[in-house]
């Protein structure tokens, strides 16, 4: 880290009783301790990861006022004077991951009930013939929509990035222009928008800020809580527009084609718990792979050795 005050136990700016107009860096001017601020740092970014999974959930039609009560009192417990206690805000941290995984499971069964049940696929990678769309972020309920208003007008839409598990969702592999895939982790999307040659709708995180002289900003857009300078707005999800513009832009540069696998959907590998459980007894399987947390962009955060026999590996 560079920043400045990295070698200080703590840095919060949060409030305008900060020390000397800059941060409090030893102790808070309210009193907050380093133990205390980095637990409200926690929560908060807990918080602001539930929102994102939350806003998910109710597009889907999916709520839940415990979740909501929790939002807002664990932001409310990070105001300044508000709470300094240790054992309260430890509690609130692991009250948020418990939270976090009820948001997940409302965002999951969301997907279920409205774009079906998910099963192993094949989907094929690259850009083919004819004119075409690349959908990014994570937001299915777009990419639904795109398909729906796309239909028999001749183009193709793509998935990019972190919306690969799109194709496992029987209800939008009904899509016959449901193509395929484009591209791979966010940090490679500005070299990647630019080959595709189309226009592209960022539903969600993760959109990147094009940098000077790229070639991609007026066939960019964005939507909802999305935002990037000077590219375009989807408004009232009409996705009109952006058909208009594939189609105007025309055949696309075909790249070469391969295909990949996704879709092994936990209630899939459940209703095969008995031949897992006989394939971990036979030696047939050996290891399991946890994988959690988003595309991470250093070697070193993409893999940790727990133990000579299991890795943890986020993606
Ligand atoms: S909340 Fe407390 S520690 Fe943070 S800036 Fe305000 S006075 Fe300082």
């Amino acid at each position: 880290m560079n920043l400045p005050h990295a070698h200080l136990p703590m840095f919060c700016d949060q409030c305008e009783q900060t020390a000397h107009n800059t941060g409090c860096t030893e102790i808070g001017v309210c009193g907050k301790d380093p133990d205390i601020e980095s637990l409200q740092k926690i929560l908060l970014y807990g918080v602001k990861g539930m929102a994102a999974y939350k806003a998910h959930a109710r597009r889907l039609g999916k709520t839940d006022p415990e979740v909501e009560a929790f939002i807002e009192e664990a932001l409310f417990a990070t105001m300044t004077n508000v709470n300094f206690d240790m054992n309260g805000l430890l509690e609130m941290v692991l009250e948020c991951g418990r939270m976090n995984l009820k948001t997940m499971q409302l965002l999951n069964d969301g997907h279920i009930e409205v774009m079906g049940r998910p099963s192993p696929t094949e989907v094929t990678e690259g850009i083919q013939e004819g004119p075409g769309i690349l959908v990014t972020g994570h937001d299915l309920v777009d990419l639904k929509a795109i398909l729906e208003q796309s239909a028999g007008k001749g183009v193709k839409i793509y998935t990019h990035g972190e919306m690969l598990p799109g194709h496992m969702y029987e209800g939008l592999r009904a899509h016959p222009h449901l193509a395929g895939h484009f591209g791979g982790a966010w940090q490679k999307q500005r070299g990647e928008f630019e080959a595709f040659g189309g226009p592209i709708v960022a539903t969600t995180n993760c959109v990147l800020i094009p940098r000077h002289g790229n070639t991609y900003l007026d066939r960019l857009y964005t939507i909802r809580e999305t935002g990037v300078p000077g590219a375009r707005r989807v408004v009232n999800n009409d996705f009109g527009p952006v058909i208009e513009q594939a189609l105007e832009i025309g055949p696309l540069r075909p790249t070469e084609l391969h295909k990949t696998q996704t879709g092994h959907h936990y209630t899939r590998i459940l209703e095969q718990a008995g031949e897992v459980v006989d394939a971990v007894k036979s030696g047939a399987v050996r290891r399991f792979f946890v994988i959690g947390a988003a595309t991470a962009r250093s070697r070193a955060a993409t893999t940790t050795q727990t133990s000579p026999t299991t890795r943890r590996r986020t993606r």
